[in-house]
């Protein structure tokens, strides 16, 4: 048994983002301005798209996408149920429903086989809200081709996707609008922040001015000495700027986005390696099909209840013992009361969304663990597993 607890997650910085946290400090700039720019430059170089919004959230990443494409009171927005709390509540900012797609059990993202007619039973759809869960990404051309065919935005959650291809082609460069996460257990962190990346000037220009009070002009170009102290409030905006201070983090995490990466990958690989050897057990994450990278933001295992005698929550207590923390991602959203208070679903709307949440573990991944860490999760699982099947 291990001798201390090994967190569900944890943020991996170091003397760079010290060093460049203490930069931006004594510069005396703390707001949005230099930190910033770059960062938005070199993320927008990293994925090959014309801009990056930098915002202190992908929730509101989320919102001024929803609000630039032009969501109204009465629209439907189409996503999955198998997401977290942000990607539902955006569409309520805008008096939108959220028309949600069951699930593909084995890669958890939206069905595009259902997508189709789920489209056709809308009143007034207006975006498709794909989620890529844990860094799988969504099969793009499918929705991408119902999208046209429908005249339909496509705005991906992209919390857990940095980076991720789909098809040789980076995610933050295929819909009208990617949002990222810097959360702080997301693959890179600015401790709170999100992105918003678009090729769209038109929509970039929108959700640039509304991030920052709907004004014309941001402050760095109003206070330097180039700049004016006229500006024009040409809508009611938003408070949702990134800070210098969240940018210098973003600026460090970026240039050790690939190595971060290829340590997850390595680690993701060692966990499916030997819980292959438990197939009757637990089913591991699906693959990316090929031309796709997964970023490996969560290793979800799914349990086969059938041949376990305890459930998902104890199977979590006795990991819990074992001094290993995890999590689970899900808890679908139209089983939780405000979707079903507000919007009348139950659980068995989307029967696979809520079959899926009962039976995944999400385990501890992330770079800073070692491989005697990544071996003991391993060895608790199995123990457990041997324990407890039938
Ligand atoms: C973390 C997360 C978000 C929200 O990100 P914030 O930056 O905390 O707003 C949105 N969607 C999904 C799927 C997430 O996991």
């Amino acid at each position: 048994m291990r001798d201390f607890f090994l967190p569900f997650s944890a943020p991996t910085i170091g003397e760079e983002e010290i060093a460049e946290v203490v930069d931006t400090l004594r510069s005396g700039w703390l707001t949005t301005g230099p930190k910033v720019r770059r960062f938005e430059e070199q993320f927008a170089a990293y994925l090959g798209c014309r801009h990056a919004v930098a915002v202190n959230s992908c929730t509101a990443a989320l919102h001024l996408a929803l609000e630039a494409v032009g969501v109204c009171s009465g629209d439907e927005v189409i996503t999955t149920p198998m997401t977290f709390a942000a990607t539902g509540e955006v569409i309520h900012y805008l008096g939108a429903r959220p028309v949600f797609v069951d699930i593909d059990p084995v890669t958890m993202n939206m069905d595009v086989a259902l997508l189709d007619e789920a489209i056709q039973r809308c009143s007034r759809p207006k975006v498709i809200l794909p989620v890529h869960m844990a860094g799988l990404a969504c099969d793009m051309d499918a929705i991408m081709s119902l999208a046209e065919t429908y005249g339909l935005r496509v705005i991906e959650d992209a919390a857990h996707t940095f980076p991720t291809l789909y098809n040789g082609r980076m995610i933050g460069t295929i819909g009208h609008v990617t949002c990222f996460s810097f959360y702080s257990t997301k693959t890179i962190t600015t401790g709170e922040g999100g992105m918003a990346a678009t090729d769209d000037d038109a929509l970039a220009g929108r959700m640039r001015v509304m991030s920052l009070h709907g004004i014309s002009k941001n402050a760095w170009t109003r206070y330097t000495a180039s700049g004016s102290w006229y500006y024009e409030i040409l809508a009611p905006g938003f408070k949702y700027n990134m800070t210098d201070l969240a940018a210098s983090l973003g600026i460090a995490q970026l240039r050790k986005a690939d190595e971060f990466h290829r340590r997850r990958q390595a680690i993701a690989r060692r966990y499916t390696a030997a819980f292959a050897r438990l197939p009757e057990f637990i089913e591991t994450p699906a693959d990316p099909p090929s031309g796709g990278v997964h970023s490996w933001h969560l290793y979800i295992i799914k349990l086969r209840l059938d041949r376990l005698t305890i459930d998902r929550d104890t199977f979590i207590e006795e990991l819990r013992s074992a001094k290993i923390g995890t999590s689970v991602h899900f808890i679908p959203l139209h089983i939780h009361p405000y979707y079903r208070e507000a919007w009348g679903y139950r659980p068995e709307d989307f029967p696979r969304a809520y079959a899926t949440y009962r039976r995944v573990i999400s385990l501890p991944l992330y770079p800073a663990m070692t491989d005697a860490d990544v071996d003991s999760v391993i060895d608790e699982v199995v123990s457990i597993c041997r324990k407890h099947g039938r």
